[in-house]
């Protein structure tokens, strides 16, 4: 294979190992963060559901207030139906009716409090049971993404090693000169770093290079860059007729 062939073949090698080791390296870069977006969302659910654990606890607390102030005020009640037995004068009487009365309407009125205490209770606990059961899931989602990073960053750095020394071997048949303009295009250009010439035109930005220029690029003597963009280009042709001849 001619030298000029070769090189410009390890330059497409190059250029692809290099957009994977890119790729590699989001991968290792984007697990954590995907892990850390997780697990923020598990604590605002975590919080979520302490707050709820907190409205709960005080609801049963007022309703043990309750329960006690009705079950109090209906003993005096039941202490007073039974004095009033033996009250003697009618004044004495009637102050204890009213009282009585007193009493009673404000056990209806806790009556009516407990219920919507009752309903409220439930309905929070409803919603308590439908936040542990997300926070299971969660928690099972958190474990099973943690495995399945651990996972692909292995493969990440398994692969980032083999392409290490694909890329050391790519990197020997090129001339230095030839390779830190590929790394300066890199930098600072999109793909392709290394692009084709078909019918004159550059595939790197679309546009023909100059006739003298396109007829040095066919003798296929040394690797040029575009007048255009700068890119490193190879003349298509040259490339597929190599390809057919192996
Ligand atoms: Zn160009």
């Amino acid at each position: 294979m001619n030298l000029y062939i070769k090189q410009i073949e390890q330059l497409i090698i190059l250029q692809t190992v290099d957009d994977e080791i890119l790729q590699l390296q989001d991968v290792i870069e984007q697990a954590p963060k995907k892990i850390a977006g997780l697990e923020e969302k598990m604590e605002i659910q975590g919080n979520q559901k302490s707050e709820l654990l907190e409205r709960i606890e005080l609801l049963n607390q007022q309703k043990k207030k309750l329960y006690k102030e009705i079950e109090e005020d209906n003993a005096k009640i039941k202490k007073s139906k039974n004095k009033l037995m033996m009250v003697e004068n009618s004044r004495e009487y009637h102050a204890m009716m009213r009282e009585m009365d007193n009493l009673e309407k404000t056990n209806r009125l806790r009556e009516d409090e407990k219920v919507a205490l009752e309903e409220d209770l439930e309905s929070k606990n409803n919603l308590l049971q439908v936040v542990d059961k997300e926070v299971g899931q969660m928690e099972q989602e958190h474990s099973d993404l943690k495995k399945e990073m651990e996972i692909k960053t292995q493969e990440a750095r398994d692969r980032l090693e083999q392409l290490g020394e694909e890329r050391k071997k790519a990197c020997q048949a090129i001339p230095a000169p030839i390779l830190s303009r590929y790394e300066f295009i890199r930098h600072r250009l999109n793909n392709p770093i290394i692009a084709p010439v078909e019918n004159s035109v550059c595939s790197g930005c679309h546009i023909s290079i100059p006739p003298q220029i396109f007829i040095e690029l066919q003798k296929g003597a040394q690797i040029m860059s575009c007048p255009n963009c700068q890119r490193l280009i190879f003349w298509k042709d040259h490339f597929e007729a190599e390809e057919n001849a192996a």
